[in-house]
């Protein structure tokens, strides 16, 4: 496979953007090589600089729900773009996003859109200590949120509820505000509201653990969270940023059947463009400038461009069969690996739900729960060597093994069979590197 021209530009960016990505994950550094720069997206697949052509399980990590360059967002984008890009002025678009993921994900009562997922769990949280009067936090070592301060703290095993820093320049008393509980820990996060009664504002939570990998929530953890935040009166706050509208049409939250005071929204809601939302409960939003206090502001906020894709996506998804269709598909390729990795004696751990899934490569057994299991029994070796081969025969997973896998209603039936016939093959060397 010539990628020479990707090569080239990698040099180049390296020079002109820190690392030569605008998004750190996007580098290859998991799994080594240089990052295919892309020249164009249609349907279930992208093509490089190089003319080199691939299935893509990344779909911009998500937000392509429909795949690339769908024809009918393409032409709803074509026309709003002749009406002008932006005006810092209410359109009726957003009225029309709004009323439809209203309609759709069942606790939200209203809702605020905003330009990432970063933005929308970080107004989620202010809007949480606004009004609780609290100041302290719970999340989850290994869910991403984003990256605003208080939320990239993860902690490290044996620190896991000193809330330290995970990054430099994230100042200390910030981090100190975050507290940290392994996932699935349902007792760890009562020691926490124990610890510090009355001060934590609220839990915000990855309905899955999708940042890790693919781990799903033990039954009750979820519903248990909720009603601990209930008694405590603190929030209770679902990132739904990955799973809105994957995990089944009303997200996570319907698949469960959970009531969170707010949900933090993105990816597929933008359909391609940049959007995030925050929602939730009438009483909460209210507190939301300019109906309360809680200021939060974005000059492209609510942009028309990126509510038009995300009208024209969530719409098409909302018609009948097409979120069945891609939930069957994502089945059958999640059962077929499982398959084909058992015929193959390759262990690994999958999962899937609505259109996400994942799996890991295990260097021993044991299941994954949580981070610090992930850490334990993923082999990230495994899943470069199995990256690598997969991209030579034209299938773009993640460039990380921590890190979920998309379906769109693009990819068709003989995009699963190449891809599970890839799979196969590699699954094979895969298992002779292994008796080496
Ligand atoms: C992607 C993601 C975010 C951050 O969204 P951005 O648009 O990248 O800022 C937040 N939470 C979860 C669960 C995500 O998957």
């Amino acid at each position: 496979m010539n990628t020479s021209k990707s090569e080239a530009l990698f040099v180049e960016a390296q020079q002109l953007i820190p690392g030569g990505v605008n998004s750190p994950v996007r580098a290859f550094r998991s799994v080594g090589g240089v990052p295919r720069f892309v020249e164009r997206g249609e349907g279930s697949m992208i093509w490089d600089v190089d003319s080199n052509r691939y299935i893509d399980y990344v779909l911009s990590w998500g937000p392509l729900v429909l795949g690339h360059a769908h024809p009918r967002v393409v032409a709803a984008l074509q026309k709003a773009v002749m009406r002008g890009t932006s005006y810092g002025a209410p359109t009726a678009l957003e009225n029309e996003l709004a009323e439809l993921v209203i309609q759709t994900v069942p606790s939200i009562e209203m809702i605020r859109f905003v330009n990432s997922g970063t933005e929308a769990t970080m107004s989620a949280l202010r809007l949480a200590r606004a009004y609780t009067g609290r100041e302290k936090i719970i999340k989850f070592s290994g869910c991403y949120h984003g990256h605003a301060d208080m939320l990239l703290v993860q902690a490290g095993s044996g620190v896991a509820t000193l809330g330290l820093p995970d990054s430099p320049g994230v100042p200390g008393s910030t981090a100190a505000n975050t507290l940290v509980a392994p996932y699935n820990d349902f007792a760890a996060v009562a020691a926490l509201f124990d610890q510090y009664p009355d001060q934590i504002a609220g839990i915000i939570v990855e309905p899955i653990a999708a940042n890790i990998g693919f781990v799903m929530p033990a039954p009750g953890f979820l519903p248990g969270l909720q009603t601990l935040c209930r008694e405590q009166g603190a929030l209770f706050i679902l990132d739904e940023v990955m799973t809105g509208f994957r995990v089944a049409r009303g997200g996570a939250q319907q698949f469960w059947q959970l009531d969170p005071d707010i949900t933090c929204l993105g990816k597929v809601i933008g359909g391609g463009l940049p959007v995030g939302a925050y929602a939730g409960k009438r009483e909460i939003m209210q507190k939301v400038a300019p109906a309360g206090p809680m200021y939060q502001a974005g000059t492209l906020s609510g942009n028309p461009l990126a509510m038009t894709a995300g009208l024209v996506t969530l719409r098409s998804l909302l018609e009948p069969d097409v979120f069945e269709a891609i939930e069957r598909a994502t089945t059958r390729l999640v059962t077929g690996i499982e398959k084909l990795a058992v015929e193959a004696g390759v262990p690994i751990q999958a999962g899937h739900v609505g259109s996400m899934f994942g799996f890991y490569f295990l260097k021993e057994a044991g299941s994954i729960t949580d981070y610090a299991s992930a850490k334990r029994y993923a082999d990230p070796e495994r899943y470069a060597c199995f990256f690598h081969a997969m991209l030579e025969k034209g299938v773009y997973f993640a460039p990380s093994q921590f890190e979920a896998a998309f379906m769109s209603a693009a990819h068709s039936e003989s995009d699963l069979q190449a891809t599970l016939e890839a799979v196969e093959r590699v699954f094979v060397t895969l298992k002779l590197a292994n008796l080496q």
